[in-house]
């Protein structure tokens, strides 16, 4: 399979992404493999749940937990800096089948956001929890919580110090300042179909570096960047502020069930047509129950992969490239 699209692939499967914002450029040999390599084993880690029968939000929880520990991607562990020099995460999941959803944001001691997503969704009376809150939730829940620098990686600090340095060169010229592109964004996210045919999608990320204070991008975001219903899933990544706008993945799965269109064109429409003409970039994975999956994406590359009945991780990252055994 190559960037677009592979039809009806029997259930369960699982889709994952690791993000749009990556660069060959700013990516080492060494550090693609360990990517690739975390890749697989997320997706062996949701595959397994499919396996034992668990519901799709077990597989979709499963596989973002490892993306979340794995430094290379910017979700928990690895995620960017804040302008001030922080990291604070968001996530969401939602379960298609029943229409319930949970989500994080703008929490700084979580170790799994995705966890405390799922608490919410599963544990509490509301949709979406921020900031201190969330975190005496997750306390209450028994969800671990660690020391704020243990989502620091050094590479993400470089970036947020390059990012830093052009902002205030842009700022001394006047030159508008264009943020996204380049190591801006990052992101995760997973989309299961089980083997009773239901849908789920989970979304986890640190947002974009040098983002101010209290930003929220649309990954925690259920409709943005986070949808599942009977019939489609979809997670985004990219430049959020786009995303939140267009309703984007809401918007792609809305498009498959009222517009009647195929999932790849609904999911194309949206990411490499709608959101670039507004002025946005970034990419998505799209799942249909009938097996149907897309990965449209318009920057250099999206860290990508999909796990079938067979128990086989394929995975990619940069344009064109085939969907292969690791
Ligand atoms: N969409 C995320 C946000 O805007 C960033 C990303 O995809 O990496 O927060």
């Amino acid at each position: 399979m190559r960037d677009g699209v592979l039809v009806a692939l029997d259930a369960p499967l699982l889709v994952i992404h690791g993000g749009a914002g990556v660069e060959r450029a700013s990516l080492s040999a060494e550090e693609e493999a360990e990517a690739r390599k975390a890749l697989a084993a997320a997706l062996r880690a949701g595959h397994a749940q499919l396996k034992a029968g668990k519901p799709a939000v077990e597989a979709v929880s499963a596989a973002i937990q490892v993306l979340e520990d794995a430094p290379q991607f910017n979700a928990a562990r690895g995620a960017v800096f804040t302008h001030d020099g922080k990291n604070e995460l968001d996530a969401s999941i939602m379960d298609g089948a029943s229409n319930r959803a949970g989500a994080i944001a703008g929490v700084h001691r979580v170790k799994n956001p995705i966890l405390l997503a799922r608490a919410v969704m599963d544990h509490s009376r509301h949709v979406m929890m921020v900031g201190d809150g969330a975190e005496v939730f997750a306390a209450e829940q028994g969800i671990a919580l660690v020391d704020p620098s243990y989502f620091r990686t050094e590479k993400r600090w470089q970036q947020l110090q390059q990012a830093l340095a052009e902002e205030a060169k842009a700022q001394a010229s006047s030159t508008p300042l264009m943020l996204p592109g380049k190591a801006y964004f990052g992101t995760v996210g997973a989309l299961a179909l089980d083997a009773q045919g239901k849908l789920a999608a989970g979304t986890s990320t640190g947002g974009m570096t040098n983002k101010r204070y209290g930003r929220v991008g649309d990954a925690p975001i259920i409709g943005a960047g986070t949808w599942a219903d009977t019939r489609c899933a979809v997670s985004g990544t990219g430049w959020g502020e786009f995303y939140i706008r267009s309703a984007a993945a809401h918007e792609i799965c809305a498009r498959v069930r009222l517009g009647g269109q195929p999932l790849a064109r609904a999911a194309e429409g949206v990411i490499d047509r709608d959101i670039p003409k507004a002025g946005g970039d970034g990419g998505a994975i799209a799942l249909g129950a009938d097996g149907s999956v897309a990965f449209p994406f318009n920057t250099e590359g999206m860290y990508r992969g999909w796990i079938g009945a067979d128990g086989v991780p394929h995975v990619a990252v940069f344009r064109g490239e085939e969907l292969a055994r690791p």
